[in-house]
């Protein structure tokens, strides 16, 4: 899996904090040097909708259909992902579970299936059958990417859902990779999530 940044609001907890100081007419305080208090009391108080303000964009890759299956259910982020429509798929890459890749009975048997799946989808290719049939016999596992773009809100909110116990795997590493690159770019805000080792979100209690 490779998560890179593409774009991302220039000064976006300014920007926040802009937006919210015109609610109080405390934009002259914009300086003040309280951004982090600031910003962290509009967290706790639900005062989201000036999370919106800033944007950030991602590109995915390496992840498996399984994995963006679950993704593109969040529907307030843009996605452009990888067409199995248009795009030729004999030979894919695909993503192998560890749970798989520990057990050498289930290793054999997955990469088998999945040997057999690629020359059966070439062969429809060569009866003519077109790509946007021969992808029914594509499998989850299938290596995919897109570019996903989400406001601040929208990705606290996918970390608050993905980043959890009961996140699947795929997801909630993916999720983990997306937001320690937005620790980096946005610290104030983003550094109110704290991991565990496993990737399950410790604080905040926030309602995103
Ligand atoms: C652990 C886990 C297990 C899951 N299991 C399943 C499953 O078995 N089957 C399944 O189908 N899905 C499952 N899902 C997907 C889940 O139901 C959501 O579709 C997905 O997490 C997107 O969440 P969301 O709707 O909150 O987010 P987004 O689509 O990102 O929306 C963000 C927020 O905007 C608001 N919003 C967006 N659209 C609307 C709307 N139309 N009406 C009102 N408010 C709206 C809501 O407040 C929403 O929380 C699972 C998700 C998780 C995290």
């Amino acid at each position: 899996m490779k998560v890179e940044l593409l774009r991302i609001t220039k000064d976006a907890e300014k920007i926040i904090e802009l937006a919210a100081r015109t609610c109080y007419d405390t934009r002259h305080r914009l300086y003040d040097r309280v951004t982090e208090k600031f910003l962290h009391n509009l967290m706790r108080a639900g005062h989201m909708s000036v999370f919106e303000h800033a944007w950030a964009t991602f590109d995915i890759s390496g992840i498996s259909r399984a994995c963006s299956h679950q993704l593109v259910r969040h529907r307030l982020a843009t996605f452009s992902q990888r067409s199995q429509r248009y795009v030729r798929e004999e030979g894919f890459d695909y993503i192998t579970p560890p749970t798989i890749t520990g057990n050498e009975e289930a290793v054999s048997l997955y990469h088998q299936t999945i040997g057999a799946v690629q020359k059966a989808y070439a062969s429809l290719l060569s009866l003519n059958i077109p790509r946007e049939d021969a992808r029914f016999l594509l499998p989850n596992a299938c290596a995919t990417n897109l570019v996903m773009t989400a406001n601040f809100r929208e990705w606290m909110h996918i970390f608050k859902l993905r980043l959890t116990s009961h996140a699947q795997w795929e997801i909630r590493e993916l999720a983990a990779g997306i937001l320690k690159i937005l620790q980096k770019e946005a610290p104030i805000i983003f550094g109110m999530f704290k991991l565990n080792q496993d990737n399950v979100l410790v604080e905040p209690d926030v309602s995103v």
